[in-house]
């Protein structure tokens, strides 16, 4: 079993998705942002890290939606999650799937010590904002990559307008997430990414924004940073 009692999570934070995880695969349950913005960080991360036949690591890989994609496009896939019941759901459904993904509950930390420069590529989307220390598992992601690897990492933007569209449009209006899913405090400044990615040895190629079109019910990137975004970095 990992070890929860020092490592760098929020145990409330894992117990949101533990209760759910059953419905990671139902693209009409609250992971349906996840399934809907899916093909867009996959053509992104592909376009600039061309995974096929690499290895990537994907950190906080949930019910692995991110994982597989990219365990089809040819990339040897490794996924890691502190989540029980997401890491269990992952791995059942590569029976459905029947693709090859490595899948193990294990902390970034834990798993950078056992597998330093081991991976080409590291993805880490949509977990950050959910970790007391987000700096810490950035850190563990460049140790994870080999030198020249790519780093793909997206979060929340942390200002007025994200609090509006990111916890009353979603979680109060629309209904997209269950209510609660976020915490605004730990939401994440592109001025603070930066320099914790600068931290870390790895240099920031690119900053995309993903934005929702509540009418259209569809998302799209965009050079709109100011709610969800996702950032390109390369190890030096
Ligand atoms: N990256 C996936 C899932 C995002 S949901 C995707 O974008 O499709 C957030 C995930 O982060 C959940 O699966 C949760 O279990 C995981 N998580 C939260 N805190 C964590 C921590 N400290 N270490 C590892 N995983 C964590």
């Amino acid at each position: 079993m990992p070890d929860t009692e020092t490592a760098n999570l929020d145990p409330k934070e894992i117990a949101k998705f533990e209760e759910v995880a059953y419905r990671w695969w139902d693209p009409e349950s609250e992971f349906r942002p996840l399934h809907e913005i899916n093909p867009l960080r996959l053509d992104y991360i592909n376009q600039r890290a061309h995974i096929s036949g690499k290895s990537v690591v994907d950190v906080g890989c949930g019910g692995g939606i991110l994982s597989e994609s990219m365990a089809r496009k040819g990339a040897k896939v490794s996924g890691i999650d502190m989540g029980q019941g997401p890491i269990e759901i992952a791995k059942l459904h590569l029976i459905e799937s029947e693709l090859n993904v490595d899948y193990q509950q294990i902390s970034a930390e834990v798993f950078a010590t056992q597998n330093p420069e081991a991976f080409a590529v590291v993805t880490c989307m949509e977990m950050l904002e959910h970790v007391p220390d987000p700096q810490a598992i950035i850190q563990a992601c460049a140790d994870l990559l080999e030198p020249g690897g790519h780093a793909f990492f997206s979060t929340l933007n942390r200002n007025p307008k994200s609090y509006v569209h990111a916890i009353l449009g979603a979680e109060y209006l629309l209904n997209l997430l269950t209510k609660g899913t976020h915490d605004y405090q730990k939401f994440i400044k592109p001025s603070e990414l930066a320099r914790w990615i600068r931290h870390a040895g790895l240099e920031l190629v690119d900053m995309t924004g993903l934005s929702y079109n509540p009418l259209t019910k569809h998302y799209k990137l965009t050079q709109d940073i100011d709610v969800n975004y996702m950032v390109y970095a390369r190890k030096l």
